[in-house]
């Protein structure tokens, strides 16, 4: 690294550096610019066009918060730690600023906040905008290879350098919200995990979350495309007696194995287990939870009232047909009077406890969120400071949070980079 005298930006540190101009490091700024109008506050990002991920977040349309948001939500560092973050920038600050930025928000399905345009475009283009009014200086192309602390503060206050395609930037707050690993392309590639470790700060061992799973053998490939409400349990073999983890939703058989909301939620649980160790396995019940024993009245019942219908035709009153093939596999076409009871008991089996042959993921390219990260119980969750070295501050998916599916991430994104901003807008002053 060349000496900082010989840069310009010696002269003129940025009061705060925020690197990553995505949702995390967008809110960062604009509190920041917001709290200490006359801060310099500087927003970098190495992307050349900013915000590709929130452009492709909720299928175009930035599933942007939920009606309701608690630690609950979440996986990852202490609920109590994040609970504290999340009191600190609610939901209802959330749709408050996005009201003052001018997109008001509109509610779906399962709380799902959404802007009234329906346009992730609008959301990014108002945070830019926002940002740019309160006076942050936003730098695209500039991409971070190196932080250094310098030694003590210089006589300007700068205890930051960073090392930028531009040369050097001094400043004397410095907040990371570089992302996690989750869709490399958009510019998140974790390499704000070396930044942050470099400041010694412990690195939770990462893996996709929100992502689809690949199955192994071959019923997938045939199904692809085919839809329908499930409830998958997940059972792990630690801690003992450990309870399983039950998501309803609906799933989505794809050529390479399975996706859709019930999958992507349980995802992260089958992945963090299985870096563990910890032996999972996944099962689905076709009849979303119903329990086993109503299912089975429910084929006695209809063995007696249709004797003549086909398995598969009495089946296919609750299932897709491609479904109702599937589960009834040899049997299908034979009338529901000449079922015998094993036959009954492993058609009850393959409807409520069919196993998942899971084999991995489709990876980060994949996935919606990064589970794993920095380490939450080292940052100051009352101001998102690290314990480590206080001026430096720490955001978004680049910590060991992830929230489910339905708005949560960038409710985190929100309230840790809000939370964040203001800290450090306000330490300036002492
Ligand atoms: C396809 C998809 C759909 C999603 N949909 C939703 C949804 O609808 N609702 C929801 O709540 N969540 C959604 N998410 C998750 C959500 O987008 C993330 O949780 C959120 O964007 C994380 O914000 P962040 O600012 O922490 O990180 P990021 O959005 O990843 O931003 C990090 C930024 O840092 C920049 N950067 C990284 N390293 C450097 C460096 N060295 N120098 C300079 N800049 C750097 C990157 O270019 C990037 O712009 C979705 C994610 C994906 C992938």
């Amino acid at each position: 690294m060349p000496p900082a005298s010989a840069h310009t930006g010696i002269d003129a540190p940025a009061d705060i550096a925020i690197v990553g101009a995505g949702a995390a490091g967008l809110a960062a700024a604009f509190w920041a610019a917001r709290t200490a109008p006359a801060a310099r506050v500087t927003l970098l990002d190495g992307a050349r066009t900013l915000g590709a991920k929130i452009l492709v977040s909720g299928g175009g349309r930035c599933n942007v918060t939920n009606r309701e948001v608690t630690e609950r939500d979440f996986h990852g560092g202490s609920p109590r730690l994040v609970k504290r973050v999340l009191q600190a920038f609610p939901v209802a600050a959330t749709r408050a600023w996005f009201g003052e930025m001018g997109v008001p928000l509109h509610e779906e399905a399962l709380g799902k906040l959404f802007p009234a345009t329906n346009r992730a475009r609008t959301v990014l283009d108002a945070l830019v905008t926002a940002c740019r009014d309160a006076g942050v200086r936003i730098q695209p192309s500039s991409r971070v290879s190196a932080v250094d602390a310098l030694d003590g503060a210089t006589a300007l206050g700068a205890r930051f350098a960073l090392v930028t395609p531009g040369g050097l930037l001094h400043a004397r707050r410095l907040v990371l919200a570089t992302g996690g690993l989750a869709l490399p392309r958009s510019g998140s590639d974790g390499a704000g995990y070396a930044m942050a470790t470099a400041f010694g700060h412990r690195l939770v061992p990462t893996t996709p979350a929100l992502v689809p799973l690949v199955l192994g053998g071959h019923v997938h490939g045939a199904l692809a495309g085919v839809s329908l409400p499930c409830r998958l349990r997940l059972e792990t073999s630690r801690p003992p007696g450990a309870r399983p983890t039950i998501v309803d939703g609906a799933f989505l058989w794809t050529h390479t194995g399975a996706s859709g909301p019930a999958v992507l939620d349980v995802s992260r649980h089958w992945l963090r287990a299985d870096l563990e160790g910890r032996d999972p396995a996944l099962q689905a019940s076709w009849l979303a939870g119903e329990p086993p024993g109503r299912v089975e009245e429910w084929l006695v019942a209809a063995a007696r009232e249709h004797p003549r219908a086909a398995l598969r035709t009495v089946l296919s009153h609750r299932l897709p047909a491609s479904m109702a093939d599937l589960v009834a596999n040899g049997p299908a076409a034979a009338p529901m009077a000449v079922l015998r009871r094993d036959e009954r008991r492993s058609i009850l089996s393959r409807l409520t406890a069919w196993p998942l042959e899971v084999t991995g993921s489709r990876g980060y390219t994949h996935a919606e969120v990064t589970a794993g990260g920095i380490a939450l119980d080292e940052i100051d969750t009352a101001t998102m400071a690290s314990r480590l070295e206080p001026a430096l501050y720490l955001v978004g998916e680049l910590l060991d949070v992830d929230g489910r599916l339905g708005g949560f991430n960038f409710q985190w994104a929100w309230s840790s980079g809000a939370v964040a901003g203001r800290a450090a807008a306000r330490s300036l002053g002492r």
